[in-house]
């Protein structure tokens, strides 16, 4: 599940189920505030006149004889944790997911066609999406098994989604009221069809990932969830530093299911919001044909609005995949589901947290969080302990010690990169023990005891401010 509206694997993850499928006519012309070029020109505009955006820049398209795929590699200098690989927004997610009992699941990216057609996505959603033809289709073989021609045919896709997934680890076992509600995180790919000339930056891939949950619960806990989601967007993107409005889309003219669950669950969509107590707009008739919808959405420092976070109630998934739980009453009862997602595409939230920060990224999300520059050889070595010292306490620290560089150059070099510090080290600060720190705005912060530095810059990292550098 992901962003609402619009269009690309945003506008696609705000349909989750069946007869969802984007609108064709137009949809590539929703797109309020395209990003520009390549993945890398996004995340690190700065390098890309130093250098090829392959050996600078942060992710690569992957492209072969100009034929782009569609994906992105990270060539670990994005804005992740180079030590883990994980992308530092990810990070925020996981760690909210824990606070907030969510349960982190992994479900597989290949199923049969058959997922598919009970979810109700290949009636009206199999056109965006892969579908591979497994080698046995090609006709029997000498060696005959026990699988069934029709079997041995059975075509597989790409998931665009992971709704059905999890409501199949929902129903591998009976359930009861006591483990609801059922919370599943899943930051697994997803693969989209795109057509190579719509394909643009991180905006629009075809291989993407989605902070995408799905909530099962029973219906006297829809409140209490909805509150919860209201509230879980509201601690990321106050983190991210953006400001939201929300938005509540009722039952369309055509719909699925029962006017009294809808006006009920809207009437609970509807105390939330008030409660949540942020403006929020009505928008009837624009909800899902399986259920009413919360959107979400963002306006960067720029004051441009982006659609990313969505939270949708669905009556009918647990319809098509019979789920059920053991109720207290000793009766079997149906759950409601809802999907849910703060960043939408987590790619493309790079792309707009990139043009947020403007290639300047906070100390927390930093690729690029201190450089260590020695005066002359002599402090080589010592220079080398400081960015050991950094890396052990888990921050990014690089050293330069080209000696054909004048020491001004090396800084104004690291600065221009957009390294949150830099800290120089002479032969008085080899005899100290300390390091001569500047930021990256040029403020020189002074000469400081290496581990006072190091502490430092990992409260201010774990603390995710946005202003590392004047709060040192
Ligand atoms: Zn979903």
């Amino acid at each position: 599940m992901g962003g609402a509206g619009g269009e690309g694997p945003e506008a696609a993850a705000a349909h989750p189920c069946p007869g969802s499928r984007r609108p064709q006519a137009g949809r590539r012309s929703l797109e309020h505030h395209p990003l520009p070029g390549s993945a890398a020109d996004q995340l690190f505009p700065g390098r890309q006149r130093c250098g090829p955006s392959t050996s600078c820049g942060f992710y690569h398209d992957m492209a072969l004889r100009g034929n782009r795929c569609g994906t992105s590699v990270d060539l670990c200098k994005g804005p992740h944790l180079r030590h883990t690989g994980q992308i530092g927004v990810l990070k925020l997610l996981t760690e909210e997911y824990a606070r907030r009992g969510f349960s982190e699941v992994r479900t597989p990216t290949l199923f049969s066609t058959k997922l598919w057609e009970q979810s109700g996505h290949w009636e009206h959603y199999s056109e965006d999406m892969f579908i591979l033809q497994p080698p046995e289709a090609d006709g029997p073989t000498d060696c005959q098994s026990d699988y069934s021609t029709s079997q041995r045919r059975d075509r597989l896709a790409l998931k665009p989604m992971n709704c059905p997934a999890h409501c199949l680890i929902f129903a591998h076992r009976p359930r009861s009221w006591r483990e609801l509600p059922l919370r599943l995180a899943d930051f697994g790919a997803l693969h989209r069809t795109e057509a190579s000339g719509n394909l643009g930056g991180l905006t629009r891939l075809r291989r993407f990932q989605q902070d995408d949950a799905h909530i099962f619960c029973a219906p006297d806990q829809l409140e209490t969830e909805i509150r919860g989601c209201l509230d879980f967007l509201h601690s990321v993107y106050t983190v991210l530093g953006f400001s939201f409005h929300l938005g509540l889309s009722t039952r369309p003219s055509s719909f699925l299911g029962e006017v009294h669950l809808w006006d009920q669950a809207e009437q609970i969509l509807q105390k939330a919001l008030n409660e949540f107590g942020k403006p929020w707009e009505l928008n009837p008739g624009d909800g899902a044909f399986y259920g009413p919808k919360i959107d979400v959405h963002i306006q960067d420092a720029l004051g441009r609005p982006h659609q990313c976070g969505t939270i949708q109630l669905d009556f009918q998934l647990p319809l098509r995949f019979d789920l059920q739980y053991m109720g207290q009453a000793g009766v079997l009862e149906r759950p409601v589901l809802i999907h849910r997602a703060v960043l939408g595409s987590v790619e493309r939230m790079l792309g707009v947290l990139a043009e947020n920060y403007g290639g300047k990224w906070p100390l927390w999300l930093s690729p690029l969080q201190a450089m260590v520059i020695p005066v002359g050889a002599e402090q080589e070595g010592y220079a080398q302990e400081v960015q050991e010292a950094l890396l052990a306490a888990g921050l990014v620290g690089d050293l330069d010690k080209d000696p054909s560089v004048t020491l001004g150059r090396r800084v104004r070099r690291a600065q221009l990169s957009q390294y949150n510090f830099q800290l120089v080290v002479g032969p008085r600060e080899q005899s100290q023990r300390t390091v001569n720190i500047r930021a990256r705005d040029g403020r020189q912060l002074g000469e400081r005891a290496v581990a006072e530095v190091v502490g430092r810059l990992r409260e201010l990292q774990a603390a995710r401010v946005r202003n590392a550098e004047e709060m040192f």
